[in-house]
């Protein structure tokens, strides 16, 4: 099999398994998926969701972060950790995107790059999200999981060589669901940083580099043993 066939066979049985993944923060409008984004670095989505709830009930518009009291949104945000660059970061981004954008966030990974704390994670999470446009969404999970396929060797951490090899891999109409796929595998069963391989599918454990090779490495020890 070569790694574009395997890249889409995982990606089909991931659908398999999780048909109905999508993206776990709870966001209306999309200026609020880039501050959920921003704030879930180093953060859980569900701990994103609850702070973005009080959030967005005090400040309900994207001019009502721009303006805001910084200090009130650092208090607001606390919970999600490094509060206080991702506040700066977060009244910046809404400030740019009323003031040089309109209000409507921009449709290209060049100018949201241009946007306060915004990085090629959050970036790609934007354009698939809001506007279908194909991209990896190079996080923990991602990373993780993609090495464990052997798409890349096990240890590799870089977020920019992953979404490169992995884009160049998956299929571009399957790449933004494939990403919430990897979430929801990720913390179910291919977990970091022990994966619970007795509980995952044989449909997925047959693709499974790493579970190949450990397997392998059990038979030679039970060899050495016998
Ligand atoms: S066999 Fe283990 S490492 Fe491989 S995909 Fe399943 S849980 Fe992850």
């Amino acid at each position: 099999m070569t790694p574009e066939e395997k890249a889409r066979e995982l990606a089909f049985r991931l659908k398999k398994l999780y048909p109905d993944s999508a993206c776990s923060l709870e966001w209306k409008e999309p200026w609020q998926l880039m501050i959920m984004g921003r704030l879930s670095a180093q953060c859980t989505d569900a701990r994103v969701n609850i702070v973005c709830r009080d959030l967005f009930r005090e400040m309900p518009t994207l001019s009502d972060v721009a303006d805001c009291d910084v200090h009130r949104l650092e208090e607001i945000i606390r919970p999600c950790g490094l509060y206080r660059k991702k506040a700066e970061n977060v009244k910046e981004a809404c400030r740019m995107l009323r003031d040089d954008y309109g209000g409507v966030l921009p449709d290209t990974m060049e100018e949201l790059l241009k946007l306060a704390g915004v990085g090629r994670k959050v970036a790609n999470l934007l354009l698939g999200d809001v506007y279908n446009v194909p991209g990896i969404v190079a996080d923990t999970h991602c990373i993780k999981i993609g090495g464990r396929f052997g798409f890349y060797p096990e240890e590799t951490d870089n977020p920019v060589k992953v979404e490169k090899i992995l884009s160049a891999l998956i299929p571009e109409d399957m790449q933004t669901e494939t990403c919430h796929r990897f979430v929801d595998f990720g913390r179910d069963i291919c977990s970091s940083p022990t994966p619970k391989c007795d509980k995952c599918p044989e449909m997925l454990r047959e693709l499974c580099d790493h579970y190949l090779h450990k397997s392998a490495e059990k038979t030679r020890k039970d060899g050495e043993k016998s």
